[in-house]
């Protein structure tokens, strides 16, 4: 080592760019295998595969794949997880709203008033989708079915099984007796949330009773968006 960076694998600027022209103010709008700035005639359009990466001509973008090919590759995942991220939050904002519906049908679904203690074992699994209409949190989704699942036989069983375990802190919190668990699951969009709902005794008693409707409720209420 002698303290001089390495110059190999730098890429040749094109000889038409100057590196101290405008190019370097606004590498943005540059090509980015010639550097040439857009504008003036010419016109820079994205790489396809990323929608990121700007060339000026076919020909540079064809010349720059060998090492745009792993960045492409980078982009494309980070968008996904940038998605991802804003559908989980969606998700976690509408079950939020509709907390109170979903801890009432939950209590029913789950026969609470026979043994709270079913809470352990089972969890009320709500499949929903993604209106395609942009929507205020509570009606972003609408919910396409409702079913009870044994722990046991849920995928990501860890990580329900963790959720359960912090759920006592939120039982000494809410003053409740136990706490169960609602899953509300996006297969399409490839995300779930878990919300743990804590319940008292009041609550069992109210809404616990046998062959109470809770899946059509249930089903009502997140799909009209009323909030309880
Ligand atoms: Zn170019
Ligand atoms: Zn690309």
């Amino acid at each position: 080592m002698d303290g001089t960076p390495p110059t190999s694998g730098l890429r040749k600027r094109h000889p038409e760019s100057d590196p101290k022209g405008e190019c370097s103010k606004s590498l943005a709008f540059c090509c980015q295998f010639c550097f040439k700035v857009g504008g003036r005639g010419v016109t820079l359009f994205r790489c396809k595969g990323c929608d990121v990466t700007l060339y000026c001509s076919k020909d540079c973008q064809k010349q720059d794949w060998p090492s745009h090919k792993e960045k492409c590759r980078f982009n494309q995942r980070s968008s996904q997880a940038s998605c991802e991220k804003e559908d989980k939050e969606l998700l976690t904002a509408f079950s939020a709203k509709h907390s109170y519906t979903l801890l009432k049908s939950a209590v029913s679904a789950l026969s609470l008033s026979e043994d709270w203690r079913r809470c352990n074992d089972y969890a009320l699994v709500v499949k929903v989708k993604k209106r395609a209409e942009r929507a205020r949190p509570e009606k972003a989704l609408y919910a396409v079915a409702a079913e009870v699942f044994a722990i046991e036989n849920l995928p990501r069983k860890d990580d329900l099984l963790f959720a359960q375990r912090s759920n006592k802190e939120l039982e000494i919190r809410t003053d409740s007796i136990g706490s169960l668990l609602v899953i509300l699951s996006a297969p399409e969009l490839h995300v779930g949330v878990i919300r743990p709902l804590g319940f008292t005794t009041d609550f069992i008693a109210q809404w616990g009773g046998p062959g109470t409707p809770w899946k059509s409720e249930l089903l009502k209420a997140l799909n009209e968006g009323i909030v309880a």
